[in-house]
């Protein structure tokens, strides 16, 4: 069986180092591996729209945004199909007809849909599109045959919802869909960045993030004002490590070779955190190595950006001809789920005569 990926992003607003740790990195190192056959990244637009309706702009100004971060972190058109989830109306399809392998209360009790509609204050008037999306994702998933999602911890509930509904619709109808597996970063401060307001994640729509494209300067303020502990007033008071923003992004980013370049007192993340629970050991000192070690990963990301935003006609054209192709493969995907379903009618030769012969009496 072929070894294929499907991922990607929402367009509502620039990529993040939630997005760089739980799924970008991840994304850039197995497409040049060489170990996959195909890698599809999506921008999810319409994904974006069901909790957006109202500011469609938005979306759409995003989703240059999530481009020139995809190019600029390394994904390569060349390897890697780039796409726009609107421009493939075949994931609709899929999704429409996925819609009757699953109940109302199977989607209620998502952890992830339940976070996400308390955030955005849905409670008593949630759209049923936002309510459908995790069964819309398993048609994205479905129509690429991806065998494989590298994903955050948050999309772990999703890629479940989607081998429930593949196997569902392979024991009504037929072996026909690939089963997926998730890919969670191996890292645990990975699976689920938090936000430098201390948040559980940082996400995009909660405005506690770092951005891929954050200048340096903005980087250093924004690692300055990081939620901390707030126990610890004074240098000398021993400090706690849980909840530590500063120490998460750490256990995210560091290794051992940066303590030479920037933090030489210290050998190892280890000594550092333990002299910070010690006692003597400041915060400023911390978040001063910490601005370093992801200044380092942001330089050159940074700078192919500025490349790719000097030609942007060019970055529509990758989208353009990655949706063509991902269109090929999902309507490829759908012929056989159509086929399986039984409403294919009119490519089905047998349809005409088994119904002639009822009616014929023969
Ligand atoms: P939104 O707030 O609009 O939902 P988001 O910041 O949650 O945006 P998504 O586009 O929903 O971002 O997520 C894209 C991918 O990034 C998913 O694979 C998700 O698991 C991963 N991801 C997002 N935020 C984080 C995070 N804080 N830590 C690790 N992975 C993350
Ligand atoms: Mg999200």
């Amino acid at each position: 069986m072929e070894k294929i990926i499907l991922t990607g992003d929402r367009p509502t607003g620039k990529l993040h180092l939630g997005h760089y740790v739980g799924s970008l990195k991840r994304r850039v190192e197995l497409q040049n591996s060489g170990e996959f056959d195909k890698i599809f990244v999506m921008i999810a637009d319409a994904q974006a729209l069901t909790d957006n309706a109202d500011n469609p702009e938005k979306v759409r100004q995003n989703i240059i945004e999530v481009a020139l971060d995809y190019l600029s972190v390394g994904i390569d058109p060349s390897k890697t199909t780039i796409f726009i989830q609107s421009q493939v109306p075949e994931l609709t399809e899929l999704a429409f007809y996925y819609m009757n392998l699953v109940t109302v209360s199977r989607v209620q009790r998502n952890p992830t849909v339940k976070t996400e509609i308390k955030m955005r204050n849905f409670e008593q008037s949630i759209p049923v599109g936002f309510f459908c999306y995790p069964v819309s994702q398993a048609s994205d998933i479905t129509a690429f045959r991806a065998t494989t999602v590298p994903v955050g911890e948050d999309q772990a509930p999703m890629i479940e919802l989607t081998r429930e509904i593949v196997n569902r619709f392979n024991n009504v109808y037929g072996d026909t869909l690939v089963e997926p597996e998730i890919l969670l970063p191996e890292n645990e401060a990975c699976q689920r960045l938090p936000g430098t307001d201390g948040k559980a994640k940082m996400s995009k729509s909660l405005g506690n993030c770092i951005y891929l494209s954050d200048s340096a300067k903005e980087v250093s303020k924004k690692v300055k004002s990081m939620y901390t502990d707030p126990l610890h007033l004074n240098v000398c008071d021993p400090g706690h490590l849980e909840g530590n923003c500063p120490f998460i992004y750490l256990d995210a980013f560091c290794k051992e070779e940066h303590f030479e370049r920037y933090l030489p007192e210290y050998k190892n993340l280890q000594e550092l955190k333990d002299h910070y629970t010690r006692g003597g050991l400041g915060d400023g000192t911390v978040k001063k190595f910490l601005a370093a070690v992801i200044e380092e990963e942001l330089a050159p990301i940074r700078e192919r950006r500025k490349e790719w935003e000097q030609n942007i006609p060019a970055v529509y054209d990758i989208l353009k001809r990655g949706s063509e192709e991902a269109r090929r493969v999902a309507a490829s995907t759908l012929d056989d789920v159509r086929r399986a379903m039984r409403i294919n009618y009119f490519d089905d030769m047998d349809l005409v005569s088994e119904q002639s012969k009822k009616y014929s009496g023969k």
